[in-house]
């Protein structure tokens, strides 16, 4: 018997098979089936891929063999990967190299033997594909061929399964990079709005008290600050989801013309202080339903007007709204906002809709946090939309968003032509007493809310923990209980799985900085009826109450 001798690129040829990362690994069906049908072609019983590394050869796939590995003395395969081409031991008993081998004269009885190198770039042989049998033969042409042929295949297949790997793991850590993104983001969410929650409440506060007018204004400063700082993280908070592909389409059937009609109160008042023309050209008849994510949409023209106000100081902002119907069901949504304001160079055209691009034009000293354009574009992208820009200069900018959405034409009822119509900033209406808990560690937040109740004909108690909060709302029948989520002692969740089993149990508001979709849906889904995210809305606020009188006059 003789040893094979070790081939010349010996340390490269061990590094090449260490760095395939293959080595005891289990075994795969891909390579199994390349044995199978190496053993079918050549009509042997064993067919293996086998791989040498220092001491041994380990079989990858073993077809018709028990054992996953062999000493590399021993090993036929030590011989084959020192030529180029198929390696055939017609008869191993007549081989002077072989005939003294115990795998020749023990089990498995490797008499016949044909094995292909497994080679990567012609060089490292990496081991072999090889059929065995028990007796002395010779393959045909046909046969030598296919065998040539899967060795290749199964070169390629290990190529492929390390850039699998490589992908694989890439996939992982961006993952996990996404991850952790996405809990910083909702970490810093949190942090930021409890103390905005009472920054904004107690500004609601001072401004109640009978101040100096000079007073009021700084008040009405810090409040507007307060909302930047609110629509920073909200914004983060939104075009991380996009970029992250998290955000769904929600679509929904609504009426165009009342979200319009919201817009355009805004922006006439907005417009009116700042002493420029707004116009609503609105080409769509309020009969029009759309099928769309209203949310999204909103956004899209809010954020564009909201450019066009702030950046325009004379002259005026235009809002074009029409409809291209088409024959089917099916229409582009066409929105043109157009503005005399600065106008945008060309230099910067392209870079507006990449996050955090903010230029300040000449003129302006409002600045913004660079974000509102790329949700834009994010969000048109998601709704299968796109977005135009023209601008000249110094004569002012015009933005035309194209979306497609469904449509259908429907009489509007006049209960929801009531209720959409406007935003209900009015005092919800009681016409009975209502017993209502807050529970919340956070004593700001707590005279927060209470200050927005306080015209109600509500008898409120408070407590400052979750332990004390289940049991009274278990030992006593409450009609309404406001929960913070983060409470020492009981988590609002918990707290509302335990009480919304209860018959009579009050109507759970959730109150909470914890505003991530997923957060969201958590909290809901334990038992809450409502969800307040703080800082506390009072329109949302009194929203909420006015849809509970309904229900509990
Ligand atoms: P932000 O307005 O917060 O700075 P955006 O992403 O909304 O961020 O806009 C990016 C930039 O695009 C703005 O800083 C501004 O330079 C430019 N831009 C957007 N809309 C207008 C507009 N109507 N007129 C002039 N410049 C605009």
């Amino acid at each position: 018997m003789q040893i094979a001798p070790l081939p010349k690129n010996e340390a490269a040829r061990l590094s090449a098979l260490k760095g395939l990362e293959i080595l005891d690994t289990p075994e795969e069906e891909m390579f199994d089936e390349i044995t199978k049908l190496a053993s079918m072609i050549c009509d042997a019983p064993i067919s293996l891929v086998s791989l040498i590394d220092e001491t041994r050869q380990w079989f990858k796939s073993h077809h018709g063999l028990r054992a996953r590995e062999t000493p590399r003395s021993l090993a036929f395969c030590s011989h084959a990967i020192l030529g180029d081409e198929l390696f055939v031991v017609p008869n191993a008993k007549r081989d002077n190299r072989f005939k003294n081998n115990p795998l020749v004269n023990g089990d498995p009885h490797v008499i016949f033997y044909a094995g292909i190198p497994l080679a990567l770039d012609d060089q490292i042989k990496l081991g072999t594909l090889c059929v065995i049998d028990n007796k002395p033969r010779e393959l045909n042409e046909e046969q030598l061929q296919m065998l040539r042929l899967l060795g290749k295949q199964t070169v390629r297949l290990l190529q492929m399964r390390k850039d699998r790997d490589k992908l694989e793991i890439e996939k992982k850590s961006a993952e996990r990079a996404t991850a952790a993104k996405r809990d910083f983001i909702a970490a810093i969410s949190h942090d930021i709005r409890n103390p905005l929650n009472s920054l904004l409440g107690m500004s609601e506060m001072i401004k109640d008290q009978p101040i100096p007018e000079i007073v009021h204004t700084y008040v009405e400063h810090i409040q507007n600050a307060g909302e930047v700082i609110l629509n920073l993280v909200n914004d983060t908070i939104e075009l991380s989801r996009l970029e992250e592909s998290a955000s769904v389409l929600n679509n929904e059937w609504f009426n165009l013309n009342q979200c319009l009609a919201v817009y355009n109160n805004f922006f006439v008042q907005e417009t009116k202080r700042k002493k420029i023309e707004f116009q609503l050209k609105n080409e769509i008849s309020e009969t029009v339903f759309l099928l769309s994510d209203k949310r999204k949409l909103e956004k899209i023209i809010w954020n564009l007007t909201a450019n066009a106000v702030k950046f325009t100081i004379q002259g005026s902002v235009i809002c074009h709204v029409l409809l291209e119907t088409k024959a089917d069901e099916h229409a582009i949504l066409n929105i043109q906002i157009k503005d005399t304001g600065p106008g945008i160079s060309p230099e910067i055209k392209d870079r507006i809709f990449q996050k955090y691009n903010e230029f300040v034009p000449e003129g302006c000293e409002i600045s913004g946090s660079g974000l509102g354009l790329s949700i834009v574009k994010l969000s048109l992208e998601e709704m299968g939309g796109d977005i135009q820009v023209n601008s000249v200069l110094g004569k002012g900018s015009s933005f035309q968003v194209k979306i497609p959405v469904v449509w259908k034409r429907e009489e509007l009822s006049s209960e929801l032509a009531k209720t959409n119509s406007k935003k209900d900033t009015n005092l919800p209406i009681f016409l009975n007493r209502k017993t209502v808990l807050i529970a919340d560690d956070n004593e700001l937040n707590r005279k927060v809310l209470k200050n927005y109740l306080r015209p109600l004909p509500f008898d409120i108690v408070e407590t400052n923990n979750g332990i004390e909060a289940e049991r009274i709302l278990q030992s006593e029948n409450y009609d309404i209980a406001f929960l913070d989520i983060e409470m020492p002692g009981k988590h609002g969740t918990e707290i509302a799985k335990a009480i919304s089993s209860k018959s009579d149990h009050p109507v759970l508001i959730a109150c909470t900085g914890l505003c991530m979709p997923e957060e969201k849906q958590h909290i809901l889904s334990s038992g809450f009826e409502y969800f307040m995210p703080k800082p506390y809305l009072k329109e949302e606020l009194y929203s909420h109450l006015t849809e509970i009188a309904k229900k509990h006059p």
